[in-house]
């Protein structure tokens, strides 16, 4: 199928975007050897607590401090956040360390008072990405900023309606960007708070490769324990930066109390951090990647014709099930099916979740080929 042309407009504009070095150059004024790192508690929640969170992260490898002030809590009467008094902690905080400081704004008042008390960075909360009104409205009164803004994905997997908030700050030309990568929301139980779906993120690169990405780890996991390694795969994945909710007191906190850490254990998380090079010129590392490169490409051909060769068979069951007139689904064959394909998958390191997905969506293209022949007069 072919899909609608993009408009002019549209065009030029992913077209500056992905050629634009100038949205990543903020990352470079702050230099260290690890990953850009912003942490700090989910909420700001009295003065001495503030104060006490900055003396402490000073003595970490944060280099800006986050706090939040207004708190978009899922239910009401919950703490909501300590509001534009807070913001002059978070001043006092930075005059006497030196930490930047970084918060949330939901709206365009949001905005217009954090400006006012020279907040550093700015971010998007989830749940106001989904929003392009929203967006749209902070972005005008953001206009021509030079403060760095960071959006964070929608609490949906959508990744052009992430893109499109990005988009609406840059043609205001806002251009001290990046992105934050909180997970996505969803009805099943699952071992995270939010589902990391690490391709949308790494789709996000191969479209706006110059559009600095960030992990917030603690709302994808929900729990502290999860942190580490949700940190590691982000460095794998070449991520610029992280952003981890740190708590003087973590049990204590007023807010997301389960997914915050300690000061100390955020030196020990940076400490153990491994960062990896973006390629190597050792010709021995050159040498393998192009020999497991070659197979992988001939593995790749192999599932292709594998695939084709499948949905040739499919369209001869259309046929045959329309001679005979019987229905496309078969429930006891394809559970039969799914069984089987699972359990020699997880005999071999295979997820039960991966199985799933890759037979449930092989299932689905057969069925519509089958559905091409039934349907056909
Ligand atoms: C937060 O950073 O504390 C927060 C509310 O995050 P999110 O918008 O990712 O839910
Ligand atoms: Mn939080």
């Amino acid at each position: 199928m072919i899909s609608k042309p993009l408009p002019l407009q549209e065009l030029n504009l992913i077209k500056q975007m992905s050629n634009t070095p100038v949205m990543r150059q903020w990352l470079s004024t702050f230099n260290s050897e690890g990953p850009f790192l912003i942490a700090g508690p989910c909420s700001a929640e009295t003065e001495e607590q503030v104060l006490e969170s900055a003396h402490l992260l000073k003595n970490t490898p944060t280099q800006v401090m986050r706090a939040g002030i207004w708190k978009p809590r899922t239910r009401p009467g919950n703490f909501e956040g300590a509001g534009v008094k807070a913001l002059k902690w978070l001043q006092k905080a930075k005059a006497e360390t030196g930490l930047l400081m970084a918060t949330e704004v939901a709206n365009p008042q949001h905005v217009e008072v954090a400006l006012h008390h020279d907040i550093d960075i700015l971010w998007i909360g989830a749940r106001t990405t989904v929003s392009p009104f929203n967006v749209q409205e902070i972005a005008e009164v953001l206009k021509g900023t030079d403060k760095i803004v960071l959006v964070k994905n929608p609490v949906n997997p959508d990744l052009e309606l992430w893109l499109g908030a990005v988009e609406r700050l840059f043609t205001q030309n806002i251009k001290n960007l990046g992105v934050i990568h909180r997970g996505f929301s969803s009805y099943k139980e699952n071992t995270y708070r939010n589902i990391p779906e690490w391709q949308i993120a790494i789709d996000l690169q191969n479209r706006y490769p110059d559009l600095p990405l960030l992990l917030d780890p603690s709302h994808i996991a929900g729990r502290r324990d999860l942190i580490f390694d949700l940190c590691q795969t982000a460095l794998d994945l070449n991520y610029d930066g992280l952003m981890i909710e740190t708590h003087p007191n973590p049990d204590k906190a007023w807010s997301d109390a389960q997914q915050q850490i300690t000061p100390q254990r955020l030196i020990e998380i940076s400490e153990n951090l491994q960062v990896r090079e973006k390629g190597s010129e050792s010709s021995n590392f050159q040498k393998t990647l192009t020999t497991l490169r070659e197979q992988v490409d001939a593995l790749d051909e192999e599932i292709m014709d594998t695939l084709i060769k499948r949905m040739d068979l499919a369209k001869e069951f259309g046929q045959i099930k329309k001679q005979y007139n019987v229905s496309i689904l078969q429930n006891e064959r394809w559970n039969a099916v799914l069984k089987k394909m699972i359990t020699r998958g997880q005999a071999n390191g295979l997820s039960e979740d991966f199985i799933l997905r890759i037979f449930k969506a092989v299932h689905q293209e057969s069925i519509e080929h089958q559905k091409n022949i039934l349907h056909k007069k």
